[in-house]
């Protein structure tokens, strides 16, 4: 049990009408006491703002709202102070030092979480969830951090850690007997079961390049020969952009250069400095540069000049792109001008008219809707859980194997075991020092 008291600014740092200075632990309450000129905290109930002033030493350091949360209907479990004073870096800076003075220690990056955490405020798949919810920047990204942190991903494998948590405790007990053959997990039950996980487990991982795809956006690169219409294609995409940020009232600063988003979904394209500047830094593909470019991409925009290109010409550079094994669409521009056909699938737009280009964003977002992905399924976004998730699927399909080739219960009762620890790693049933200090380490002093 922690018994010292964090202390830490909780709203960013910078000049600002009113900062939140937050405490935690033990002796919040009476660490903030020994300043407040007002009433006595430790007699105040839970959930409740008093007005008052901090001095020390008979200096007045500010006035301030303070509200009480009590252990252990708060955040953390533990006694939670919130000093609401004026925002000056000059202020803050005095109020913390003065509680340091008295008995706190500055917290560490997501220490208020990290408590939250241990004192079982949620699971970890749900701590995780917050530190993505105050990073996402799109509505796909906050959606899925929204859902995450709410329980839907962690409760669906929790479920599925009874399940087989049930199972393996059957078999462990089969064990004991030794010698004597007898099997209290019935198999074709198990069998039914792990495959069940298997297949739920499978649709999880499936989901993670969508679901990195929301979180991190999706690297885009627009490919094709000199003059082929790139950056007319971009500037028309990116210039859209533009324009549907600056209508949105209060907007001033959201616009990212070389970004768009499509249904929520954001595309980066990549390396397009060149690509909007000059026409001739573009290289043909088959030039190193461009290969080291398109490489980095989940997507390509092969383009092509379809009033410049022949059925020939057109299987011909296609065959480098095919090398590559990156998905692309195929996208004829200029088709506002005359041109032959093609055998292949082609997406005609023309960038200059804007003919076409809707259907080309449709189109994207189609490409990353991976394995029959439905927006209501659950997305797994972070790499941790992909890694554990995929970790146990080996496990489990190892299970299953053995099963079927009737395989001894101590080496079934192994692999069950695995991917037990691995699912649990994910929800923090199962957790070391260094997992934690991993994961915590990646927030904010406050959080
Ligand atoms: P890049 O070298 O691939 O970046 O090609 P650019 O975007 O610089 O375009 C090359 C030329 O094709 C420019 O003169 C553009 O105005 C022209 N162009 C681009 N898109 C179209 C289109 O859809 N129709 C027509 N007629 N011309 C286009």
């Amino acid at each position: 049990m922690r018994t010292d008291t964090i202390v830490a600014l909780s709203t960013a740092p910078g000049i600002s009408a009113i900062a939140v200075i937050r405490l935690s632990g033990k002796e919040a309450i009476t660490i903030t006491n020994s300043l407040f000129k007002g009433k006595d905290l430790s007699q105040q109930p839970s959930h409740t703002i008093h007005y008052g002033s901090l001095q020390e030493n008979g200096e007045i350091l500010d006035e301030v709202l303070i509200s009480v949360f009590k252990e252990p209907t708060s955040f953390t479990k533990e006694n939670i102070i919130e000093i609401s004073c004026h925002g000056s870096e000059f202020i803050i800076q005095k109020i913390i030092k003065a509680l340091i003075r008295n008995g706190a220690r500055l917290a560490e990056a997501g220490e208020f979480t990290k408590r939250a955490f241990i004192n079982g405020q949620f699971d970890l798949t749900q701590a995780e969830a917050i530190a993505d919810l105050i990073h996402s920047d799109s509505e796909a990204s906050h959606h899925a951090a929204l859902n995450q942190m709410r329980g839907g991903f962690s409760k669906k494998i929790a479920a599925l850690r009874e399940q087989l948590i049930h199972f393996a405790s059957l078999i462990e007990l089969e064990l004991d007997f030794g010698e004597e053959d007898v099997e209290f997990a019935n198999r074709d039950d198990l069998q039914k079961l792990l495959q069940e996980l298997l297949t739920t487990i499978t649709k999880l991982t499936d989901s993670f390049q969508m679901g990195n795809a929301i979180k991190n956006g999706v690297p885009t690169v627009i490919a094709g020969k000199p003059n082929a219409g790139k950056s007319t294609l971009l500037n028309a995409l990116l210039n859209e952009e533009k324009a549907i940020v600056s209508d949105i009232p209060g907007t001033t600063r959201d616009f990212i250069e070389d970004e768009i988003h499509i249904e929520g979904i954001r595309f980066r394209f990549i390396d397009t400095a060149g690509l909007r500047n000059t026409t001739d830094t573009v290289e043909a593909i088959g030039v190193q540069r461009t290969k080291e470019k398109l490489k980095q991409a989940s997507i390509i925009i092969y383009l092509f000049d379809v009033s410049q290109t022949t059925q020939v010409d057109l299987e011909e550079e296609l065959t480098e792109i095919n090398a590559l094994s990156i998905p692309y669409l195929l996208v004829g521009n200029k088709a506002d001008q005359k041109h032959s056909t093609f055998t292949m699938p082609v997406h005609y737009i023309s960038a200059t008219t804007g003919e076409g280009i809707e259907e080309l964003k449709q189109l994207l977002t189609r490409s990353i809707h991976t394995k029959a992905y439905k927006a209501s399924d659950t997305i797994v976004t972070n790499l941790r859980h992909y890694q554990n998730l995929k970790l146990a699927q080996d496990s489990l399909s190892q299970a299953l194997l053995s099963l079927s080739q009737g395989i001894t219960g101590d080496l079934l009762a192994m692999d069950i075991r695995q991917a037990l620890f691995y699912l649990g790693q994910i929800t923090g049933e199962i957790t070391t020092d260094d997992l934690l200090s991993n994961i915590f380490s990646k927030f904010c002093i406050g959080k």
